[in-house]
Formats: structure tokens, sequence, C-alpha cells
């Protein structure tokens, strides 16, 4: 069962966090929340992020929220104890990139329409992951190697935040896994250009002449090898679940969102927003370092 439990207020510290590329938080702002709310302010970095810590009153989000009435700040209410993760599991497409490799793979035989509304709706949790994937991969039959290189290198750009996060969380300590539905050719690639310590993903099958088979080399991973692999790594380093951190954006993402100590849904689809323990829709990758209670002066980039 998941550790995630809300916390007593005054075990607890209200996040309020904007994108460091429209910062729109100020003292003013934040001093009327608190005004309401009690407890201290400590800025975490200048017009992006800022914390309430121990806040007295009982709805301290509803209130957040209230008064920033639809600024693009996110609010969390983060408890103290354990808050800054030993073990940070992460999905790839859509949260540590920003596109779906398996839909630019489609672009290069021209079926990107086709094959990106298969993804969609995977990730809004509507269809079968293992089916949909199978489906798709099929459909990429006949892609050669260089081709898939190509795509790698050219169509494929990193999400903001990505690479201070995991810099950062490796420097005070903390252990960074990959776990991707994608494949290995991207999740290896990218998981050593921002600084993971490992990946998972699914192994795409070549035939002799290096060209796409349509078959993914089996065991699939899944949402629930992202759930096992959080376990593993877990047990492996001597930790509880609610010392982990985990974070991405679709239905295969959810089991595992929902088992790690904080579990957030990063520009989520609607449903996995809902359901996640976590949201950040405004900020970029580094919220999860402000959520850790970092502040900007301790970012490792
Ligand atoms: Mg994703």
């Amino acid at each position: 069962m998941s550790e995630q439990s809300v916390p007593a207020q005054a075990d607890s510290i209200l996040c309020l966090i904007s994108n460091p590329l429209d910062p729109v938080l100020n003292s003013k702002i934040v001093a009327r929340i608190q005004d309401e709310t009690g407890g201290e302010i400590n800025w975490l970095a200048q017009k992006t992020a800022c914390e309430i810590i121990a806040p007295k009153t009982g709805n301290t989000e509803q209130i957040a929220r209230e008064i920033l009435a639809g600024l693009p700040v996110d609010v969390a209410l983060v408890p103290k104890q354990n808050r800054r993760k030993k073990l940070l599991l992460a999905d790839m497409d859509s949260t540590m990139i920003n596109e779906e490799c398996i839909d630019e793979l489609a672009d290069e035989l021209g079926l990107k329409p086709e094959i990106a509304e298969i993804t969609a709706k995977a990730m809004r949790g509507e269809l079968d992951f293992t089916e949909a994937l199978a489906t798709r991969v099929k459909l990429l039959r006949g892609l050669d190697l260089q081709a898939i290189k190509q795509v790698r290198r050219e169509r494929i750009s990193l999400a903001p935040g990505g690479r201070v996060l995991v810099h950062t969380m490796k420097e005070y300590g903390s252990y960074c896994a990959l776990v991707s539905g994608g494949f290995t050719l991207f999740a290896d690639y990218f998981a050593k250009r921002i600084g993971f310590d490992e990946a998972t993903a699914n192994v795409l099958e070549f035939d002799k002449s290096e060209t796409l088979t349509g078959r993914v080399v089996p065991p699939i991973v899944d949402s629930s090898t992202k759930v096992r692999r959080l376990d593993e790594l877990r047990k492996k380093l001597g930790i509880q679940d609610r010392q982990t951190l985990a974070v991405g954006d679709g239905a295969n993402d959810l089991a595992m969102l929902k088992k790690a100590g904080m579990g957030v849904a990063l520009h989520a689809k609607p449903a996995i927003a809902a359901a996640a323990p976590f949201r950040i829709e405004h900020g970029d990758l580094s919220a999860l370092l402000y959520l850790q209670g970092y502040n900007e002066e301790e970012f490792v980039r």
C-alpha cells in the first residue's frame, strides 16, 4: 500500500511553484496567502518558487488557489518528513523528453496521424497498453536502424528542468532511474545524456539487415514493470516507499505514481492528473526539486 497521506498541517509545507520561464510569484501575493494560512514564508527561487512552512489552517491548498485566482502557479501540500527523496523513477516520453518517440518514428513512414492517435488513447488509459504497443510497432515494420538514429538525433528534445533535477538529486545522494514503455534505443541514449543511473525500456526486434521486424522482444515493459522496478530499487537501497519519488504523464505511470512516496503527474492528461497524488501543470521538471525543498542555490546544473 502507498504511504502517501495528507499530513497534519503543522507537519506540512505548502509549495507554490511557477514555471521559470513565466515566474509570476511575488511577495505581495505570497503575503496575502500567508495572512490567511499562517506559517513561515521561505523563498526557494526568486519569483519562481516559494513555500509556507507549517501553515496553521486546515484548507491551505484551497486558500492558496483562491488567492492565486488562475495564475499559472502549482500548489502542493507536502509532508515535512522525508522530504528529500533517495530514489527517483521517471517516465521518458512526454516527461523527460518533449515528444513521444513512437510517433516520431511513425512520421518517418508517413504514419504519424494513425499511430499518434493510438498513442494518445493508450496514454489516456483508453486502450490496453501492451496491445496498443504491439499494434503500433507492427506498423513500424521495415524502418531501418539508421533512420531511427536520425529521428533520435533530430526530432527529440530534452524536457526543461530534467537535467538539473537528475544532477541535483544525484549530487545529494539519490539514485535516478528512467523507466519507459518506449524503446531502449531512445531510453539508453537519453538516460545517459540526462544523467540517469540506469534505464529500463522495451527492446525493438531487428532482422539481419537492421530493419524492424514489427515486434518487440518480450517481456514488455508496462505499468507493472515500472512498479516492480520501484520496489526492487527501493529494497536494494534499503529505503522506505516514503523516501521515493516518481514522475510521469501517462496511464501506464499511474500505478508507479500511487506507489511512490511522492508521485507527481507532470503536464498529464486530465484523468491521469486527477488520479495522481501530486500534479505539476505549470512548472517544469525543476518543480520536483522545489517540492523536495531544494532552493535554487543548491541546484547542480
Ligand atoms: Mg509518457
